[in-house]
């Protein structure tokens, strides 16, 4: 059987556990451009609940958060989930492009792993210059993935040998970025 897809949140970069815990939302930039992202509900986000506690409302949030469309993650799921998206691009209200990315992202396992790593991949030679990132075939998704993993195994080992038992280990950089306002 293949593996489970794994959802994170775009906002807060975790893991979304739960999938009733997540959301596709639908955000409109102000140049027009539209994007898609999942997303935990704000109420159980590490990123944002805390503007919601004590009862209250949305308007502690960055507007961007605040007004845009979101739906519950698992109707973009399955079979009916990839007709949904499908559907939204058709109808031009997803663009192209993001919504081909999200239903990759939403069907494929693996596959967020793979596009944050492919630019790095095709710098270092691992795809050669014939692989298009944006389309992968499944021997290109496994070979990025399997670079990926060596790579973090090996980063394991140095810090093993390398840092006295004392000291914890490093954290791993944070990756929220401070745009939240
Ligand atoms: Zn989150």
């Amino acid at each position: 059987m293949a593996r489970p897809v794994v959802h994170w949140c775009d906002d807060c970069q975790l893991r979304i556990d739960d999938v009733a815990d997540g959301l596709v939302a639908r955000e409109e930039l102000f140049n027009g451009r539209v994007i898609l992202r999942v997303v935990h509900r704000p109420e159980v986000c590490p990123r944002w609940r805390h503007k919601l506690a004590h009862g209250q409302g949305y308007e502690n949030l960055p507007r961007r958060v605040a007004g845009r469309d979101s739906f519950p993650l698992r109707e973009f799921l399955g079979p009916f989930g990839m007709l949904r998206v499908l559907a939204s691009i058709a109808a031009e209200d997803y663009p192209e492009r993001e919504g081909m990315e999200l239903l990759k992202r939403l069907q494929v396992p693996d596959y967020l792993a793979f596009s944050n790593a492919v630019d790095e991949a095709v710098r270092e030679g691992v795809l050669g210059p014939e692989a298009d990132p944006l389309h992968p075939t499944l021997w290109e998704l496994r070979t990025v993935l399997e670079w990926r993993a060596g790579l973090a195994r090996a980063d394991e080992e140095f810090l093993d040998v390398f840092e006295p038992p004392t000291v914890a280990k490093r954290k791993k950089p944070d990756k929220g970025g401070g745009d939240d306002e």
